[in-house]
């Protein structure tokens, strides 16, 4: 149980770290802005991270990302990875990205499975190996370990620690990690937008040496890179059967800064853009949304207005609800309740949507 600092309520949905509730954040500014851009600079104070977007008036601007950090000598951005050596803008290009890999058999515990390729048949047999789910073959997980965002319950927080690495790998060794019979590739993390060139070089190699071969390039993404590299993305991933997975996470300006420590504008402009790129492959879909339902903060109301944000663009585009569980600085807060995800998902239903799922209901409570 916390209390809001601002109204005085106490509820088990007020995350300690915040120490306020949704309707304070939603009516949020000035003082209360600034607090909450502390609160998420002294989480990444521990992890060597940059509070705020450097703006060096003489640095480099990378220009990966909505951050459009302006990096100074020998200082990093915002995601930790990319340095500016010397006058030379570093990290997350083909030559070195911090990142790892593993295979998971599919079908896999992804975000899409229900109506990807790999674990639905969708597209078979131009698109799958199998008609349902595709026993037998791999999904190769990338996984980049950085990010232009910084949520408090980030699940994969670990990645914190190893944004600043010297091991780093070259896109060419991760195109050779890809075997006969891995038919996906999904990049996610951290996230891979502070690190694309890596990734879309990568990938490309990856789909030259497999010729005919069937191999679909999918993402996780908070949608938060420059639009060019998107449409380079949905590119790929129409082109091979992969799709965009984009965490929508939420509309209210002050929310998604609370939660995620930056706005979110670009994501939710660069999710329409990707829209336009349906007609070219509707089957599977190339693009899907999720949302995390973080108790207290992810509401209804907010399920709502994400899914009629996403069913004007097209009512068809499938949306995975997730149930949330505590952890990084979140930890103290309950997991998703059951009557929060069922109103969650009525929601989204009523908005327009006709692909609606709830997603980790082993966690509900
Ligand atoms: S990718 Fe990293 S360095 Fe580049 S703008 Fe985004 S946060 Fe800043
Ligand atoms: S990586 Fe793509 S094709 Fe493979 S299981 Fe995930 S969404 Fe499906
Ligand atoms: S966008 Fe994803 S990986 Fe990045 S901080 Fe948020 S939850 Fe973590
Ligand atoms: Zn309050």
């Amino acid at each position: 149980m916390s209390t809001c600092k601002k109204c005085g309520k106490s509820s088990t949905k007020i995350a300690k770290v915040l120490s306020l509730c949704a309707e304070c954040i939603r009516k949020a500014n000035g003082k209360c802005l600034s607090e909450l851009r502390e609160i998420h600079a002294q989480g990444r104070e521990k992890f060597g991270l940059a509070g705020l977007p450097p703006s060096a008036p003489d640095g480099i601007q990378c220009a990966l990302c909505q951050n459009k950090c302006q990096i100074p000598v020998g200082g990093r951005g915002f995601c930790g990875v990319r340095k500016n050596e010397n006058g030379h803008l570093r990290g997350g290009t083909p030559r070195e990205a911090a990142v790892s890999w593993y295979y998971d058999p599919l079908p896999t515990n992804c975000v899409a499975d229900w109506v990807c390729a790999g674990g639905s048949g969708a597209g078979y047999p131009q698109r799958a190996y199998r008609a349902g789910l595709e026993q037998g073959y791999l999904n190769l997980a990338v996984f980049y370990e950085a990010c232009t965002f910084d949520c408090l319950f980030c699940q994969n927080w670990r990645y914190r620690e190893h944004s600043m690495t010297n091991q780093t790998h070259t896109a060419t060794e991760l195109a050779e990690a890809v075997t006969t019979n891995t038919s996906c590739i999904c990049f996610f993390g951290g996230d891979p937008t502070c690190q694309l060139p890596h990734a879309l070089a990568a990938s490309r190699l990856a789909r030259k040496q497999g010729q005919r071969r069937i191999l679909r390039i999918c993402w996780e993404t908070n949608g938060s890179m420059r639009p060019e590299l998107l449409d380079e993305m949905m590119g790929l991933s129409v082109g091979s059967g992969g799709c965009v997975k984009f965490d929508l996470k939420a509309t209210d300006p002050n929310i998604h800064y609370a939660l995620c420590g930056v706005d979110n504008r670009r994501t939710f402009e660069n999710f329409a853009a990707a829209a336009e790129h349906i007609p070219e492959r509707p089957e599977p879909p190339p693009l899907v949304a999720s949302t995390l339902l973080v108790p207290g903060y992810i509401d209804a109301q907010e399920v709502k207005t994400i899914a009629s944000f996403i069913a004007e663009l097209d009512p068809n585009i499938p949306y995975a609800l997730l149930g949330f569980h505590g952890d990084f600085l979140m930890k103290d807060q309950a997991p998703t309740s059951r009557k929060q995800a069922e109103s969650c998902l009525d929601a989204a239903k009523t908005a327009g949507l006709r692909r609606v799922r709830l997603g980790n209901v082993h966690i509900l409570r």
